[in-house]
């Protein structure tokens, strides 16, 4: 990596960076996260992604989803709680974070949704999944956004969003990454088997853990519910998001070096394998 401003970042940069829990804390320490996200065809998303945030250390998760998916999900994740939107845009205030857009649906109204949050909300904002699918036609409201706000594509998302073919970005991502988090002023997650972490200055990190593993419907809303917990615990953006990403990677492949393989690895897998990672580190 030539570039002084690029940097590979690994589990010993995670363990000097990561913020201990104060024996005096209480939950309010630990940031109140909201999740917006989830129907009734991909309820389990946002349970995953609120269970992952809170094995990562969030203290409080609330989760804004379809009324009619409350029910079904409500059994797996007992910590949260949920708020009923009524189909208006979510309140976003009195929350350190938000995570929008996994299992979202792709309805024009919660395009309105996004456009709303990027261009009112005071809340650093982070946006997956058809959050950013939905994102595509509100992209220059970012550049006026002075509070962070984090986006975490695939190769495919990112196409979307910039209009690149999945190829070029493949060819280029380092580049195409560190043009767009430029360009919109947000930090860029682009993920895939190598994982590179943007910030709005250029800066970028890059996160070579995990494994095949983690090819399977649910590990991103994972690594999203993982990220919006760092983002809430520490100050750097930078070192939330990178320790975040290596958290999740990291955590896949102890579970596969004992216990689980790469063929039957589950998302739901690596959010209840975070308490190893946890233990190795402190
Ligand atoms: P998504 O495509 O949104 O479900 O996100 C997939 C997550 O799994 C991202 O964090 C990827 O970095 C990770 N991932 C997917 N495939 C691999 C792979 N072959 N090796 C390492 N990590 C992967
Ligand atoms: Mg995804």
């Amino acid at each position: 990596l030539p570039d002084h401003r690029r940097r590979l970042w690994e589990i010993a940069d995670v363990k000097k960076t990561l913020t201990n829990r104060d024996a005096y804390s209480h939950k309010g320490s630990h940031g109140k996260g909201l999740v917006i996200g989830g129907s009734r065809q991909m309820p389990g998303s946002v349970a995953m992604t609120a269970r992952a945030a809170l094995r990562s250390g969030a203290g409080l998760i609330a989760i804004s989803t379809d009324p009619g998916a409350i029910s079904s999900i409500s059994p797996f994740i007992q910590e949260a709680t949920f708020v009923e939107g009524g189909g208006q845009v979510p309140d976003v205030s009195g929350y350190d974070g938000v995570a929008v857009g996994m299992g979202m649906g792709r309805e024009s109204l919660r395009g309105e949704w996004i456009e709303r949050l990027v261009c009112e909300s005071k809340t650093p904002l982070l946006i997956d999944a058809d959050g950013l699918y939905l994102l595509k036609n509100s992209l220059d409201a970012l550049k006026q956004r002075e509070i962070p706000t984090v986006l975490t594509p695939h190769p495919g998302e990112f196409a979307h969003l910039t209009g690149l073919s999945i190829g070029e970005i493949l060819q280029s991502p380092f580049s195409h990454s560190k043009d767009f988090a430029e360009r919109y002023g947000v930090y860029l997650v682009l993920k895939g088997p190598s994982t590179i972490i943007t910030g709005p200055d250029g800066e970028q990190r890059v996160d070579v853990s995990g494994n095949s593993g983690l090819a399977k419907g649910g590990s991103g809303d994972v690594l999203s519910g993982i990220l919006l917990s760092m983002m809430m615990q520490t100050d750097c953006l930078m070192d939330a998001l990178s320790n975040g990403c290596v958290l999740h990677g990291f955590t896949a492949d102890l579970l596969v070096q004992d216990g689980h393989s790469k063929v039957d690895l589950l998302a739901s897998d690596v959010i209840e394998g975070l308490s190893r990672t946890f233990r190795t580190l402190s």
